[in-house]
C-alpha cells in the first residue's frame, strides 16, 4: 500500500479514518461509562437498600442487627453510637476496613487486610440524644476486575478497527477513483493526432461522469475548431496558390520572347489583375482571422443606416454601370440605430458586390431599408440566377462557392458572404438568405434595437 501525501486517495482515506477513529473513540468511551455507571447504581441500590435495613434496625432495636448479617453475606456493615462500635459485622472485620475510613475517593476504599475494592455508604442518625454513625460496604472487586477487562478489550479493539478502516478505506477510495484513472490514462494520450478519441465514461449519472461529459464536450469543442482551422489552411493555401500559378504563368509567357511594349503593358496588367486578387484575398483573410480572435473592436454607435447604405449604392454604382445592371436604393425616411459603421458597411458592400458580380447584364439590384419596431431591416435583392435551397446553409461558410470557376473568373474570394455574416453578427444582427433559382436572390440584414435607448433612435426620424 502506497499513500502519496496529496492524492485524493490518501486525502479520502485520511479523512474517513480521522472520522471513522473519532466516532470510535466516542463510542467505546460511552459503551465504557455507561456500563461502569449502571453497574455502580446497582451496588449503589443496594447499599442504600442496607442502610435502610440498618437504620430500621437501630431505630427499632439494636439486637436485631446480627439478624442482617445472617441474611445479608455479601454486605459488611459497622454501626457507631459515638466512637463506641455498637455492632460490626464479620465482613467488615475481615475486611478491617475501619482502617480505610473515611474514604479518600468518595465512593470505593481499599480494603487494607484483603487488597480488594468495596464499595461504601454512609448515614448519620440521630435519635433524641444519641447519634449513631453508618456505615454499609460491598465487596466490588468483581466488578472493578470486569471493568478493566471492558477497558482493555475497548482500547486492544480501538487500534484494530481504525487498522481495518485504514484498509478498508484505502480499497473504497481506490474502488471509487478506479474510473478517475482511466479518464487520466485517456486524456493524457489525447494529442491533436487523435482528438476524435473520447474519454471512457461508466456511469454518465454520477459526478465522475458528469467531469467525463465536460471533458468530451471540450474535446469535442477542440476537435472542431482543429479541423476548421486544418480545412481553413488548406482552403486558404489552395485559394491563394491559382493566382500564384496565374502570375507565374504570365510572366514565364513574357519572358519567353521579346514582345512590343503593348504588349509587355497587357502582360503587366494582367499581372496586376491578379496580384490586386491575391490583395483582396489577403485582406478578406486578415479580416477574418482579426475577427475570430477578437482583435477586431466593433463600436456601436447611432448611424443614420439611410445614409450609410447610400453611400454604399453610389460606391458601388459604376461596376452595375458596366454591366448596364439597374442598381436602386430605397428608404423612405433616414432610420438612425446603433452600430458599428465600418462592419456593417462591409457587409452591405459584399452583398451588393455579389447582387451585381452573380446577376446578368441588364438586371435590377435593389436596396431596401425598413424601420420596425424591434429591428431594422435591410435587403439586397437581385433578379440573377437565385441560389437552390440546398447550398442556403453551407453558402456563408468559408471559400465556399456555387460556382467556383465563375465565381473565380468574376473577381470572387469566397469569403464575401462569411465576412458578411460576421459582420452582421459582430452588430447583434442575423442575415438571411431567400431566393427562388432562376427569379433572383433576396439577402436580409436584420439589425436590433437592443436597448430601450437604441429604440427610441432605431425609430424612425
Ligand atoms: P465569392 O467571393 O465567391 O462571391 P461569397 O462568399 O461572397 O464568395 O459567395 C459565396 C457564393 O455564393 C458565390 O460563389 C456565389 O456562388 C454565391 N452567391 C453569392 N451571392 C449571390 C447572388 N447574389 N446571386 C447568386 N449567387 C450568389
Amino acid at each position: 500500500m502506497k499513500l502519496r501525501p496529496n492524492s485524493i486517495r490518501a486525502k479520502l482515506t485520511l479523512w474517513q479514518v480521522a472520522i471513522m477513529a473519532l466516532i470510535l473513540a466516542l463510542f467505546a468511551l460511552g459503551i465504557y461509562a455507561y456500563v461502569r455507571e449502571s453497574l455502580f447504581a446497582q451496588i449503589d441500590a443496594r447499599l442504600d437498600s442496607s442502610l435502610r435495613l440498618i437504620e430500621s434496625s437501630v431505630r427499632a432495636n439494636t439486637a436485631e442487627l446480627g439478624e442482617i448479617e445472617r441474611h445479608t453475606q455479601v454486605i459488611a456493615f459497622r454501626v457507631m453510637e459515638g466512637d463506641w462500635p455498637l455492632y460490626i459485622s464479620g465482613g467488615w472485620i475481615a475486611a478491617d476496613l475501619d482502617k480505610a475510613i473515611p474514604p479518600r475517593n468518595g465512593r470505593w476504599v481499599v480494603s487494607p487486610a484483603r487488597g480488594g475494592i468495596y464499595h461504601l455508604k454512609q448515614k448519620t442518625l440521630t435519635l433524641g440524644k444519641r447519634q449513631f454513625q453508618l456505615s454499609t460496604a460491598e465487596n466490588a472487586e468483581q466488578l472493578h476486575r470486569g471493568l478493566d477487562r471492558l477497558a482493555l478489550t475497548l482500547s486492544i479493539g480501538f487500534p484494530v478497527a481504525v487498522l481495518l478502516s485504514l484498509l478498508g478505506g484505502y480499497f473504497l477510495a481506490g474502488r471509487m477513483l478506479i474510473p478517475l484513472q482511466h479518464i487520466t490514462t485517456r486524456a493524457r494520450n489525447i494529442n491533436e493526432n487523435n482528438l476524435a478519441d473520447r474519454l471512457p465514461i461508466a456511469n454518465t449519472h454520477d459526478e465522475l461522469g458528469q467531469l467525463g461529459n465536460v471533458l468530451n464536450d471540450a474535446f469535442s469543442r477542440l476537435e472542431m475548431s482543429f479541423t476548421r482551422l486544418k480545412q481553413f489552411t488548406q482552403d486558404a493555401a489552395h485559394e491563394l496558390r491559382t493566382p500564384l500559378a496565374v502570375l507565374r504563368s504570365v510572366g514565364e509567357v513574357g519572358l519567353e520572347e521579346t514582345r512590343d511594349a503593348h504588349a509587355y503593358r497587357e502582360i503587366i496588367g494582367s499581372m496586376l489583375e491578379e496580384v490586386d486578387r491575391l490583395a483582396q484575398l489577403v485582406n478578406g483573410l486578415l479580416t477574418l482571422a482579426r475577427a475570430e480572435s477578437g482583435q477586431y473592436s466593433v463600436q456601436r454607435q447611432p448611424e443614420d443606416l439611410q445614409l450609410l447604405c447610400k453611400e454604399v449604392v453610389e460606391c458601388l454604382q459604376v461596376l452595375a454601370e458596366d454591366k448596364q445592371q439597374t442598381l436602386t436604393f430605397d428608404a423612405p425616411q433616414s432610420v438612425i440605430t446603433a452600430v458599428d459603421h465600418d462592419t456593417v458597411r462591409l457587409a452591405l458592400m459584399n452583398l451588393v458586390a455579389n447582387a451585381i458580380r452573380y446577376t446578368a447584364a441588364h438586371g435590377t439590384i435593389r436596396v431596401t431599408l425598413e424601420p420596425g419596431p424591434d429591428t431594422t431591416l435591410i435587403s439586397v435583392r437581385d433578379n440573377g440566377p437565385g441560389i437552390d435551397p440546398a447550398h442556403h446553409d453551407k453558402i456563408f461558410e468559408r471559400f465556399y462557392r456555387i460556382d467556383s470557376s465563375r465565381s473565380q473568373q468574376s473577381g470572387g474570394t469566397g469569403l464575401g458572404l462569411a465576412i458578411a455574416r460576421w459582420a452582421v453578427a459582430a452588430n447583434g444582427g442575423t442575415i438571411h438568405l431567400e431566393s427562388i433559382v432562376g427569379h433572383g436572390s433576396q439577402f436580409k440584414i436584420s439589425l436590433p434595437c437592443t436597448t430601450a435607448s437604441e429604440q427610441i433612435l432605431c425609430a424612425a426620424d
